[in-house]
């Protein structure tokens, strides 16, 4: 009698990664990491801040129980419009009073103009527009629905499924990626995740592959080398669009929203060959991003 061979097939990798109870206290280190290089060093400090107060947020959503789950894809609600207003009191509550010139917390906000500013986030974060317009209420309304989104997303622990793999839009909320990050541990070395701009969840993607339209190998790279060696431009000669790569591998600590603000002169350098962004970031403002 023959012993049956035992063939070891390596386990797939996670379709989807929910983001970490930490995700917004990695945010707030990574901003002060590479705030005092940047010509936005103050704007990026001034993100940090908001990181660490979306993180004290964050911890408080997480001790509230929630009727409403689900209420985040439910636009108009009274619900959502409530709880993004008490994250947005928390989040303005922790804030430092000494900030950039020029913004400033406006303490009162009209419930319609509140929602105003939810749904011009929504469209953002579907990459129907980037960022024209935007101003600091925009920016803080965003950040008061990454808290109330991620928190959804770790409640319902969602689960990612094969058809999740390389899907153009988040698997949990339906946003669209801030782009890409290549992992360097956890069992995960190699792999390609996309970032939803919202809710922080990570879907696995295949690499040298245009995500937006999915053409295939017709993908470049373009990078500023040493000034930010971490973070690459994937740029599609099909559809002349571009997305942002993000490498452990050469920065363990990079962070996709955060060294997408520290790494604007990238998107000056592939918008001068051509290519456009639709990748949205919340964080930015007006005339930050072309
Ligand atoms: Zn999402
Ligand atoms: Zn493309």
């Amino acid at each position: 009698m023959t012993a049956t061979p035992t063939i070891h097939t390596p386990s797939a990798p996670p379709t989807l990664l929910t983001p970490a109870p930490d995700l917004f206290a990695r945010r707030a280190d990574r901003l002060r990491q590479l705030a005092p290089a940047q010509a936005l060093g103050p704007w990026l400090d001034w993100l940090a801040a908001l990181c660490t107060a979306q993180h004290r947020a964050f911890e408080q959503e997480g001790s509230v129980p929630h009727n409403d789950i689900g209420a985040t894809t439910a636009m108009g609600s009274a619900a959502l419009l409530g709880r993004i207003a008490a994250i947005r009191w928390t989040l303005i509550s922790a804030l430092p009073t000494d900030r950039c010139a020029g913004v400033g917390p406006r303490w009162e906000l009209a419930p319609s103009d509140l929602a105003s500013h939810i749904e011009r986030n929504l469209l953002l974060a579907q990459a129907a527009t980037i960022g024209t317009g935007r101003d600091y209420e925009d920016v803080l309304t965003a950040a008061a629905m990454q808290v109330a989104w991620t928190a959804d997303a770790r409640r319902s622990q969602a689960v990612g499924t094969a058809a999740d793999a390389n899907a153009g839009t988040c698997p949990h909320c339906g946003s669209a990626a801030l782009g890409s990050i290549l992992l360097a541990g956890g069992g995960l070395a190699g792999l390609r995740y996309q970032e939803c701009c919202l809710c922080g969840c990570r879907w696995n993607t295949v690499r040298a592959r245009c995500t937006l339209c999915a053409a295939g190998s017709v993908v470049d790279y373009l990078s500023l080398e040493d000034a930010h060696p971490a973070v690459a431009a994937e740029t599609c000669d099909q559809c002349h669009g571009y997305t942002k790569l993000f490498f452990q591998s050469k920065a363990i600590q990079v962070e996709p929203l955060a060294d997408d603000v520290a790494t604007l002169a990238l998107d000056v350098l592939v918008g001068e060959r051509g290519y456009a962004r639709t990748a949205p970031n919340l964080f930015l403002c007006e005339g930050e991003a072309a």
